[in-house]
């Protein structure tokens, strides 16, 4: 199954490594429990034989019970039930002086009677004796190099037993305890840090198209979260700003296609109200045709940008010597510079070749040439270079004409952007001439840089990487 909510998730992790934990804990607790219980037992059990023996040496007459329990009080720390003591004679059998009854016989091993004889003790497990399992001790008592006789010393592990099934209880009851615990908590913490989130997915919800100038809230306490907030907001601003450029380059559109379509429309209308000569139709269709032209260039460049937005313009990607390109276009755009009074002049123009679209690349040029000669006054002058710049063809159109202010720089490739001097100058451009051009470029893997200054004049620099 699939967790859906992070802070399920969160909670299964959080739950899964308190519970992982408590039981390697508990394990580890257990294990460590069991082990020195069964270390000190053996212990004392040791101390008991070893005191038993040496007071039997010493020449004790006997030992009465109590004596017995004193001792493994002393060694215990408190007072056995179900202890075994007992004296061997070193073939096994019982010691006839022993000093006292024993409460019971304590089995002894063919194993532990051999080590025994050769000096050793034996620790062993003995189930059957009561209703614990009892833990037996066989010592050898050793004088003049010789086993004189054998301590067994006995003690039920019923105390052990009891310890850890206290201990295995108590786990029984914490561990659920603890992830219940773990689990309450966690999904609490869960909430608690997951809160900002929901509302920033709920303000993010209320977001739509048309309130993209609303924003996140940000805490500004710098955390992950905040910085969520504020990457969105950022991201929202680049929205809202696309958002108005579509709509204002809509706009722009149908307010340019608007004004030939309303121009056309009022000549046929007056051309249709009376009877009129031939003459008179022949002028009406004449200026009708320049307002389709100019609907059909607008078209034209609208669709081409479109493309170019949408990354599908076509380019017929062929050898081209530039040198070549900036010969037609000079010889294209003379006329035009002549009939204005503007000095077209070719600067240096080095033979470079790059892979790229003829005619696209043209009108790219025709478009900077065409501004460069309208935007300057008579008698100025409009430049027009190419050089190999490393890894770059550089084409250059230099004008002395009116410039732009830095704020103008920015927009100028803006779709329909005109500047106020443009306007007033009465101009006929669309504004679309260098946002086609620098559509151009790039799609060539290329770009447009311009530098001006207000009345000094303008220089478009278009960069092509060369063809290696
Ligand atoms: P337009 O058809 O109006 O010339 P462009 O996109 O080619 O459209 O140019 C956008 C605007 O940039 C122009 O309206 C003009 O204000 C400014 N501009 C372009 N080229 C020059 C230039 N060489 N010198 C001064 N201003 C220019």
């Amino acid at each position: 199954m699939r967790v859906r909510s992070i802070r399920a998730r969160l909670t299964l992790w959080y739950t899964g490594i308190v519970t992982a934990t408590l039981l390697l804990l508990g394990g580890a607790t257990y294990g460590l429990l069991v082990y020195s219980l069964g270390h000190e037992l053996d212990v004392s059990l040791q101390g008991v034989a070893q005191a038993m023996s040496q007071q039997y040496q010493r020449g004790a007459t006997g030992f009465a019970p109590s004596e017995i329990d004193e001792l493994f009080r002393r060694f215990f720390d408190f007072s056995p039930w179900d202890r075994y003591f007992d004296f061997l004679e070193p073939s096994g059998r019982p010691d006839p002086r022993r000093p006292f009854a024993p409460a019971g016989r304590l089995p002894l091993s063919t194993e532990a009677l051999q080590n025994a004889s050769r000096g050793l003790a034996t620790f062993e497990t003995v189930k059957g004796l009561g209703r614990y399992p009892v833990r037996v001790l066989t010592m050898p008592v050793v004088e003049g190099g010789r086993v004189v006789h054998l301590v067994q010393v006995g003690m039920s592990l019923g105390s052990i037993y009891l310890t850890r099934n206290r201990f295995l209880l108590g786990m029984a009851v914490v561990v659920p305890m603890g992830l219940l615990l773990a689990a309450g908590g966690g999904w609490l913490l869960a909430r608690r840090a997951l809160r900002p989130v929901e509302r920033i997915r709920e303000a993010a919800h209320r977001i739509s198209a048309e309130r993209l100038t609303e924003r996140l809230q940000e805490t500004g306490t710098g955390d992950e979260l905040d910085r969520l907030a504020k990457t969105l907001n950022e991201m929202l601003g680049r929205l809202d700003e696309a958002f108005n450029q579509i709509r204002r380059f809509s706009a722009d559109a149908s307010h340019e296609l608007q004004t030939p379509l309303t121009i056309l429309r009022g000549e046929l209308e007056v051309a249709l109200r009376a009877p009129r000569s031939p003459q008179e139709y022949r002028q009406v269709l004449q200026s009708a045709l320049e307002e389709i032209d100019r609907i059909a260039s607008l078209t034209d460049g609208l669709l081409l940008l479109a493309r170019a937005d949408a990354g599908v313009l076509r380019m017929d990607r062929q050898p081209v010597d530039l040198a070549d390109l900036v010969a037609d276009a000079y010889g294209r755009v003379k006329v035009l510079a002549d009939s204005r009074s503007v000095h077209l002049a070719l600067g240096r123009v080095e033979p470079v070749p790059i892979r790229g679209d003829y005619d696209r690349l043209e009108r790219l040029l025709l478009n900077l040439l065409d501004n460069g000669i309208k935007y300057t006054e008579p008698g100025g002058r409009v430049t027009l270079s190419l050089e190999g710049e490393g890894e770059w063809a550089a084409l250059r159109v230099a004008d002395t004409g009116i410039g732009l202010s830095p704020e103008e720089r920015e927009r100028i490739f803006q779709p329909f952007y005109r500047t106020a001097e443009a306007h007033s100058r009465g101009e006929g451009g669309h504004g679309l001439g260098l946002a086609i051009a620098r559509s151009i470029a790039e799609a060539h893997g290329g770009k447009i840089q311009v530098e001006s200054a207000p009345g000094r004049g303008s220089t478009f620099t278009v960069l092509l990487p060369k063809d290696s």
